[in-house]
C-alpha cells in the first residue's frame, strides 16, 4: 500500500509555495549560474528526493501523476531544479527495478533523504543505440574497470554518485560511480544558453575501479534505457506545461498593466496575441489531460512521444510570442523569469529522446500500420 506521510494536496501546495517564495527570491538575489545549495537543502526538507522511493525504503512512494505534478511545479519556477530532481528520481526507479535487494537497502534510504543525490551518465555524442555505447566495463580478477567518455551529465559536479551506463560484453549495465574516487574526471562547465545553476559537464572514466558485486546495476535481462520512455517522456510534458503556465501568467500580468492608454489598434493587436498565447496554453493542457486518459471512441491514442513533441515545441512558440508581447521590458528589465524560461525551453525538445527522433518513430509506426 502506498503510504505518503504528507497528503498529496498538502505536499504539492508546499512545493508550490517553495517555488513562489524561496525559488523566486533566490533567483532575484543570486547569479543564475551558481549551484543553488540552499534550494537543494529545502528540496531535501520537502521530501522531494524520496518521491519515487517505496515507504519500506524510507520514501513517500508518490504515484506517477503526483511526481509529474512535482516536475510541473518545479519547472514553473526553474527548469534546472526539475532537471536535478528528475534525474535523481528516475535513478531511484532504476535501482528499484534493476538493483539487488542489498543495493536497494543500501542506497534507497540515503537517496530518499537526499543524502546521496544521483546523476546519470548515459549519452555519448552521436550514439543512439545503447548497444553501440563506446564506454565499457570489464572484469579483471574480482575487480571491475570502467573506461569511457560521457558527453553531457546533469549535476555531475555536485552529485554524490553518478550511474554510468556502459557496455559489458553483450549487456548494458549501470555502474554506481563515486566522482571523488580516482579514475573519474568531471569536465569544465559546458557553455549553454539555459538550464544554468545545475552543472552540465562531460565525464571521463579512465580505468575506474569498481566492485562488480555491489556497484553494478542490471545486466542480462535488464533494460536500463527504460527510463528514456514512458514516465521520462511524460515528465518533459509536465515540465513544458509548468513553464508555459508561468510564462503565460507573467505576460498577462504585464499586458493588463500596460495595455491601458495605448491606441485602439495596439490594444486589438495585443488582444490577438494574448488570445494566441491562451490558445496554445489551453492546447498544451488538453494534451496533458489526454495523456492521463486511455484512448476512447474514434480518437487515435496519444503516444507520450507525440505529447512531448507537441508540448515542448508549443512552449517555444508560446515563450517567443510572450517575449514579443512584453517588448523591451521582457528582454531587459524587471521580468527576468521570461528570459530564463525562454533560454531553458530550448533544451526540452533535445533532451531525453530528441523530438525529431520521436517523430520519426511515430511516423514509422504509422507507415507500418493499417490504413485508418
Ligand atoms: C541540457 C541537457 C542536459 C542533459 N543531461 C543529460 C544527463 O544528465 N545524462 C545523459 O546521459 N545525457 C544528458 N543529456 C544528453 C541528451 O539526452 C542528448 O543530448 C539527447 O539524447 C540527444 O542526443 P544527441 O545530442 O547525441 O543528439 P543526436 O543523436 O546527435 O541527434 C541530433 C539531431 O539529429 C536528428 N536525429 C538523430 N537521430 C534521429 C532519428 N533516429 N530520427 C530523426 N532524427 C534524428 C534530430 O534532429 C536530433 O535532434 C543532456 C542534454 C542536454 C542538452
Amino acid at each position: 500500500m502506498r503510504g505518503s506521510a504528507v497528503r498529496a494536496d498538502v505536499w504539492l501546495s508546499d512545493v508550490g509555495a517553495f517555488v513562489r517564495t524561496d525559488v523566486e527570491s533566490y533567483l532575484a538575489s543570486h547569479p543564475e549560474d551558481r549551484y543553488p545549495d540552499v534550494l537543494v537543502e529545502r528540496l531535501r526538507q520537502l521530501g522531494v528526493f524520496g518521491a519515487t522511493v517505496p515507504v519500506e525504503y524510507g520514501g513517500s512512494d508518490r504515484p506517477a501523476p503526483e511526481v509529474a505534478r512535482l516536475g510541473y511545479e518545479l519547472a514553473s519556477g526553474w527548469q534546472s531544479l526539475a532537471a536535478l530532481t528528475g534525474t535523481h528520481l528516475k535513478l531511484c526507479g532504476q535501482l528499484l527495478r534493476h538493483g539487488t535487494e542489498q543495493q536497494r537497502r543500501t542506497w534507497l534510504p540515503l537517496m530518499a533523504r537526499g543524502e546521496r543525490v544521483f546523476a546519470r551518465a548515459y549519452h555519448e555524442q552521436g550514439v543512439a543505440d545503447p548497444a553501440a555505447l563506446r564506454s565499457t566495463a570489464a572484469l579483471h580478477g574480482g575487480t571491475g574497470r570502467l573506461s569511457g567518455h560521457k558527453s553531457w551529465v546533469t549535476n555531475a559536479r555536485h552529485a554524490d554518485r553518478i550511474v554510468a551506463v556502459v557496455r559489458s560484453g553483450d549487456a548494458v549495465i549501470g555502474v554506481v560511480t563515486d566522482p571523488r574516487r580516482p579514475g573519474v574526471e568531471i569536465g569544465a562547465e559546458l557553455p549553454r544558453p539555459g538550464m544554468l545553476g545545475v552543472s552540465l559537464t562531460e565525464v571521463t572514466y579512465r580505468d575506474y575501479e569498481f566492485d562488480p558485486d555491489t556497484e553494478v546495476i542490471g545486466g542480462p535481462g535488464h533494460d536500463l534505457t527504460d527510463a528514456l520512455r514512458g514516465y521520462d517522456v511524460t515528465s518533459y510534458v509536465a515540465r513544458a506545461l509548468g513553464s508555459a503556465d508561468a510564462v503565460y501568467a507573467c505576460a498577462l500580468r504585464f499586458v493588463r498593466k500596460s495595455v491601458h492608454g495605448r491606441p485602439a489598434e495596439a490594444r486589438g493587436a495585443i488582444g490577438l496575441r494574448i488570445g494566441e498565447l491562451a490558445t496554445r496554453r489551453a492546447a498544451m493542457h488538453a494534451v496533458w489531460q489526454c495523456l492521463q486518459q486511455p484512448a476512447a471512441g474514434n480518437h487515435p491514442p496519444l503516444a507520450p512521444g507525440a505529447a512531448k513533441v507537441f508540448t515542448t515545441a508549443t512552449l517555444q512558440e508560446l515563450v517567443r510570442a510572450a517575449a514579443l508581447l512584453c517588448g523591451g521590458t521582457g528582454y531587459a528589465g524587471p521580468l527576468p523569469a521570461l528570459g530564463r524560461h525562454y533560454r531553458d525551453a530550448l533544451a526540452l525538445p533535445i533532451i531525453g529522446t530528441p523530438n525529431d527522433t520521436l517523430l520519426s518513430l511515430i511516423g514509422e509506426r504509422e507507415l507500418a500500420g493499417e490504413d485508418a
